[in-house]
């Protein structure tokens, strides 16, 4: 099953032909982490907009999330599977509790009252909030706020989850916050399936699928591994490969015999060690 799949997809926000996306199609598979990667306006938000139906339908080609197409009537049924997290942790916080903050979604689709506080207790547990459920978010980091906005949206039991540079607002404790937490949840959840917008090629190297896209175009995709690879052709569009991938790159230079295995921090010191 896929949980995403992108066909032919064009759009421009004026309806001319200033597309911001073009011609571009993908998928993701239920139960894949897939990262789409690409220099500021290279079209992540839009796309990410465009696959939650939040942009209207004005475009060419075909988005279908878990079998059905988008369309204007299907969109709010399909907008049950995902769960949508943004960039900046405060335009998310609702509520003027952490409580509250993971009800409102809740309360939106009517659940009763008697069911929601375990809801509530379950998810504030799940991203390691619950001992602040009753705090307000003043007092709060950014990433201790982006783990209530996940909380909030896990609540709705997404098969999809899309997150829009949902760690590029946080200090690097929250950042790695973030980022295990979204692991822990793989981890435990097979079949989530998440489609991750970054510019933090570091994260991207740990997901299983990444895309590149470059002005609207897909421009490479691939296992991490493979993309990384070929890190002349991100430095042509202003991204570097992980550290571990340059280091690797580096010292093959060099004439060093580097294993191809060497593709994150742990590795690479694995390697030097031996
Ligand atoms: P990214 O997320 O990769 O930075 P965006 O999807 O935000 O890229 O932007 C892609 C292009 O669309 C950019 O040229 C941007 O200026 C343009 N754009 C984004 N939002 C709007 C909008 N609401 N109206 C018109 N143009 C927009």
């Amino acid at each position: 099953m896929k949980a995403l799949e992108v066909k032919g997809l064009s759009f421009s926000y004026s309806g001319d032909d200033s597309e911001v996306v073009h011609d571009l199609s993908f998928s993701i598979e239920e139960g894949e982490y897939v990262s789409l990667i690409g220099h500021n306006g290279s079209g992540k938000s839009t796309l990410a907009k465009l696959v939650s139906g939040l942009l209207g339908f004005s475009y060419r080609g075909e988005i279908s999330v878990f079998g059905t197409v988008l369309d204007k009537k299907s969109v709010r049924a399909a907008r049950r599977d995902i769960g949508l997290v943004f960039q900046n942790p405060d335009n998310q916080f609702v509520g003027s509790t952490v409580e509250e903050d993971i009800a409102f979604g809740l309360e939106n689709r009517e659940v009763p009252r008697e069911k929601m506080q375990a809801i509530i207790d379950e998810y504030s547990e799940e991203v390691g909030m619950r001992d602040f459920l009753k705090k307000s978010p003043e007092g709060l980091s950014g990433g201790q706020k982006q783990r209530v906005a996940i909380a909030g949206v896990l609540a709705m039991e997404p098969r999809l989850l899309i997150l829009d540079e949902a760690t590029s607002m946080l200090d690097p404790s929250g950042k790695s916050e973030i980022l295990s937490l979204i692991h822990r949840l793989k981890d435990k959840n097979a079949s989530l399936s998440i489609l991750s917008i970054t510019h933090d090629v570091e994260e991207a190297a740990k997901s299983d699928r990444v895309i590149v896209l470059n002005a609207g175009r897909k421009m490479m995709e691939g296992t991490p591994k493979e993309v990384f690879a070929r890190s002349e052709e991100l430095a042509s569009i202003h991204l570097d490969a992980p550290f571990a991938y340059r280091l690797a790159s580096a010292l093959r230079a060099e004439g060093i015999e580097v294993p191809s295995d060497i593709v994150d921090e742990e590795s690479l010191a694995r390697w030097i060690c031996r």
